[in-house]
């Protein structure tokens, strides 16, 4: 067995199988392909173009059966970048120039990627899918042919430098064991369909992937975020018996009785029959940001509360915490024309944007979500995000008051949820009493809020070590939002990613949250974590490590 090769699980789970390697980037250098007349290239281009637009509709189709029709949506930001004139324009200018058509698709969609990689988070990401749209020109313009990862031999693992997202929604996970890829990471399309699919997969791994032989044994160990080539027979074993964990369907309690509630985090609504199928209690974050990003126009009222209300039906028994837009940050979305940020994540994101440019937005959402509300006996939650001043939130308030006010004017149903909002900020956790106060919950976003208390950005691995919520000064933040919440009789909630690692989850009934939300495949670990726990030690646990001066190993189980 070789060392495991460290890179970002994007799943909690495991898989083992044999190397396939797919390098859809060899081909010629499109600079060394010798030109036609410019009439001829300009017809090869277009005639790309079309094939290229059949192939996009075909895979959104056949994405939308798979995947779901939200997910689908990105095929259609594909088809508009295939015809946007600002780089169409330019690969007809190369052309005019003495290009050929390769050539001239190569610099085009060139520049649109770096353009797209100056900028940060998940527009960064938009990148994959120009790369994808050019990598595929080049292919058919080359006249090569595709692997078929659709149908890939049963036990696959399949190593790329990267995945777009067309590859990988074309993947079965009836047939491949996982997929690990040299770059990409947590947010990327390719990490959100891998979940949404349930493959085990690791991205982010570097250079060091590219050396592994094609048909070698690999094991990918999403949940230690690694990859393994020649497993031993230990590894082997934990790999493949890992998925094998009961599902409990019903609220769960610690041993000593204190029930916790273990709810799943949604992108988008594809995502809710996952969530029922691994034991979700509700839904304790839905991201709603997912709606509105990969397309031309925002979704209106209606279409909205159409995904709201299809949330509330997954679940009747369970609650359902939906969050307003937050985008801005590492989600800006292209038709809202947000400014480049020089420092977005300190800059115009979360409830910030909807008090202000995208007030109107901000309406229709709130309309949308009390009407939902009054669908579901009073199981919706609304919560906004990225508060951090009691202005901010009384703002937000005003805005639930004024949606309703219109709704009751214009004489339609509807009811007001619970409200509360997302802990995430320092400034937040300073005045979670004078928040509580006026709330109904708390939800803590420890992946926001550890980049902002240890001032380490969560997109940046250099800084990795410091963007850990175990260190001592986010866990006492945690705990004094935990204490303002309960001072206040509110309940409290916690939705990063911390939520679903199984490894803390004593420490984390210990700091004595109400409700823990994750993504839906760490959902039956956690809830058998609790019911071994018991509150007693786990509040010893607790203790020390918020007594702790450094970030302790113990805080594990
Ligand atoms: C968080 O910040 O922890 C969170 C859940 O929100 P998001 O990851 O969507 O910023
Ligand atoms: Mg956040």
């Amino acid at each position: 067995m070789s060392e495991p090769l460290p890179g970002v699980g994007v799943t909690p789970l495991s898989g083992l199988g044999t190397a396939r390697w797919y390098r859809p980037d060899e081909r010629p250098d499109p600079e060394s392909v010798e030109a036609a007349a410019p009439e001829t290239e300009r017809e090869r281009f277009a005639d790309a173009q079309a094939q290229a637009r059949e192939e996009i509709e075909t895979e959104r189709e056949n994405t939308a059966e798979r995947v779901g029709e939200e997910e689908a949506a990105v095929f259609d930001a594909h088809l508009q970048f295939l015809d946007d004139p600002q780089i169409t324009d330019g690969v007809d200018e190369a052309i005019e120039d003495g290009a050929a058509a390769e050539a001239g698709v190569a610099r085009a969609y060139g520049s649109a990627i770096e353009q797209f990689e100056g900028m940060e988070g998940m527009m960064a990401e938009r990148a994959d899918d120009m790369r994808d749209i050019r990598d595929r020109l080049l292919r058919i313009l080359s006249g090569g042919e595709r692997m078929d990862l659709e149908t890939l031999p049963e036990g696959t693992v399949l190593l790329a430098e990267r995945l777009t997202p067309s590859d990988t929604a074309q993947l079965d996970p009836e047939r491949v064991a996982g997929f690990a890829t040299a770059t990409g990471g947590r947010t990327s399309h390719a990490a959100i369909f891998a979940r949404s699919l349930g493959i085990p997969a690791v991205v982010g791994v570097g250079e060091d992937l590219l050396a592994i032989d094609e048909g070698a044994d690999v094991a990918i160990d999403a949940t230690n975020d690694a990859v393994i080539v020649d497993p031993d027979e230990e590894t082997r074993e934990r790999v493949t018996t890992s998925r094998d964990i009961e599902v409990r369907s019903e609220p769960v309690e610690t041993a000593d009785g204190v029930e916790i509630e273990v709810a799943a985090n949604l992108g988008t609504t594809a995502e809710l029959d996952g969530a029922v199928d691994q034991g979700a209690d509700g839904i304790g974050l839905y991201r709603t940001e997912f709606l509105f990003l990969d397309r031309e126009q925002p979704p209106d009222e209606d279409e909205q509360f159409e995904s709201y209300v299809d949330a509330l039906e997954a679940f009747p028994d369970g609650r359902v915490v939906v969050r307003t837009l937050d985008i801005g940050g590492d989600k800006p979305i292209p038709y809202l024309d947000a400014e480049a940020e020089e420092n977005p994540f300190l800059g115009n994101r979360g409830i910030r944007r909807s008090l202000d440019e995208d007030s109107d937005l901000f309406e229709s959402q709130l309309r949308a979500l009390l009407r939902t509300a009054a669908e579901g006996d009073g199981r919706l939650s609304v919560m906004f995000p990225l508060v951090s001043t009691t202005e901010e939130l009384d703002a937000a308030l005003d805005a639930v008051d004024a949606a309703a006010e219109s709704l009751d004017e214009e004489g339609i149903e509807y009811e007001r949820p619970e409200l509360g909002v997302m802990i995430e900020t320092p400034a937040a956790v300073m005045m979670a009493d004078e928040l509580a106060s006026r709330l109904d919950f708390f939800s803590i976003g420890t992946n926001d809020l550890s980049q902002y208390v240890m001032a380490a950005s969560r997109e940046n691995d250099a800084v990795a070590h410091l963007h850990d919520p175990l260190h001592p000064a986010v866990l006492r933040a945690i705990h004094r939002s935990v204490e303002a919440a309960h001072d206040n009789d509110a309940w409290i909630g916690m939705c990063g990613e911390m939520a679903g690692d199984p490894s803390v989850t004593k420490l984390l009934v210990g700091l004595g949250l109400d409700e823990l939300s994750m993504s839906a495949v760490t959902i039956p670990e956690v809830k058998a974590g609790i019911t071994e726990t018991d509150t007693e030690s786990a509040e010893e646990l607790a203790e020390r490590a918020l007594g702790a001066s450094t970030k302790l190993k113990y805080v594990k189980r």
